[in-house]
């Protein structure tokens, strides 16, 4: 991917706002377990960063992915990962179905104040007894009137305290568990709406995650997005932007740790040398270098060189990178934090909140093991061919 002006212009950007804006509260969001989303939100917004490849009509820049993909990959140097899994739910993963598919009166309502940072906004798709199968869930949304009635639970999700509007999967039909769910706008200060207290994680500290239950939560029909029973579909669709973002935002966070460890094995002293000094250490600083690399051709090639901003089916490539970012995520913080001794082991080192953050994304928003049911099947050796 060739970088123009534009593409560095955003990196420089978003770079100086996290210098400034983000990297020097992350310890006490940390701490407290939950960082100001509204206020970080919209001063992102005042500059753009919450739309870069939203369409202009609603306030985004109307560029192609390609540029947000350099904007996720910068968001990798925020010194907490609950901070830019944050960002990301707002730009990749709660907003790409009501962008491409939200009617135009939805898209004046909520994606136009999401992109502009004056609302926060959350993917509610798992639930209590479904996470990795989507077609499972059971949270339901029967019309009544010219309403949705919705009662169910959903697990595990992001920005969910703060939010002023969720993207919501429910069942809006009996039938063929692919064709009968719906994504549905669903704000969040309706009657009939509760939250559990927030969860205490091993990693993404900063983020706030808890569960939503609906009771009887009526939501008029016409915050449907797009067409009624195709919502699994379109969540299918919209995964594919969470797990580009997802790989994207991997890379910088990586090299984050693999720099911080050169940094701390070269003055940390054993048997009369550094520790960096040590063949073992040092190969592998470079093996691990050498993989992260890997991972940024593969994002590169499959977003932007010529496939998903040309409009083509990334399904497996975006499969693989996530998959590939999960396993060397491990693999880096890992191998890291063993060289880091002792000071490894301690809460507040950086490496051992990478090592505790990084640990979600071969759990979220798809586990390793179904990436790699994706990949088999797109491979054609999976029993279902
Ligand atoms: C911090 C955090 C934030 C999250 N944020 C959100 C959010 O904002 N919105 C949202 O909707 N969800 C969110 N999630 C939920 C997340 O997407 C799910 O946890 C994930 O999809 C896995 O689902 P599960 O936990 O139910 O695992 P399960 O489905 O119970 O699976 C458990 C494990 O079994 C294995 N497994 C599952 N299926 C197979 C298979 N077919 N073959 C082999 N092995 C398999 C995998 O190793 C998997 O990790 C979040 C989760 C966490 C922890």
């Amino acid at each position: 991917m060739i970088l123009n002006k534009e593409h560095l212009a955003i990196r420089d950007t978003v770079k100086a706002f996290i210098e400034k804006e983000i990297n020097p509260h992350t310890n006490e969001w940390e701490k407290e377990g939950i960082f100001p989303a509204h206020d970080l939100f919209k001063k992102m917004g005042d500059l753009g960063l919450l739309g870069i490849s939203k369409p202009s009509e609603y306030g985004g820049m109307g560029l192609d992915y390609s540029y947000q993909v350099v904007f996720s990959e910068e968001l990798g140097l925020i010194s907490s990962g609950g901070v830019s899994m944050a960002i990301g739910v707002q730009t990749d993963m709660a907003t790409p179905a009501l962008a491409k598919y939200g009617s135009d009166q939805l898209r004046k309502d909520f994606l136009a104040p999401a992109v502009a940072g004056d609302m926060v906004c959350s993917i509610a798709v798992s639930e209590p007894s479904a996470g990795s199968d989507v077609s499972a869930i059971k949270t339901k949304a029967i019309k009544d009137g010219d309403d949705y009635v919705i009662n169910g639970t959903k697990m595990w999700i992001t920005n969910s305290t703060q939010a002023d509007f969720i993207c919501l999967l429910a069942n809006t039909s009996e039938g063929s568990p692919h064709s009968n769910k719906s994504l549905i706008v669903v704000p969040m200060d309706l009657p009939g709406i509760t939250l559990s207290d927030r969860f205490d994680k091993l990693g993404m500290r900063s983020s706030d995650t808890a569960q939503i239950f609906f009771d009887d939560v009526r939501v008029p029909q016409r915050n449907l997005i797009g067409t009624e029973g195709k919502g699994f579909r379109y969540q299918m669709e919209q995964f594919q932007e969470e797990r580009i973002f997802g790989a994207a935002g991997a890379l910088k966070m990586l090299e984050q740790v693999i720099k911080d460890t050169i940094e701390y094995t070269a003055q940390r002293k054993a048997f009369g040398k550094s520790i960096l000094d040590n063949q073992v250490v040092h190969f592998r600083l470079a093996e691990l270098q050498t993989e992260v690399e890997l991972l940024r051709a593969l994002v590169y090639s499959a977003t932007a060189t010529e496939e998903y901003i040309n409009g083509e089916d990334v399904t497996m490539k975006a499969s693989m990178m996530k998959l590939k970012a999960g396993r060397l995520g491990r693999e880096v913080t890992d191998s890291c934090l063993q060289y880091w001794g002792g000071m490894g082991y301690m809460w507040d080192t950086p490496v051992s909140r990478a090592f505790r953050d990084g640990r979600l994304t071969s759990i979220g928003g798809g586990a390793d093991e179904i990436m790699l049911g994706i990949i088999s099947k797109h491979m054609g050796t999976s029993p279902s061919r």
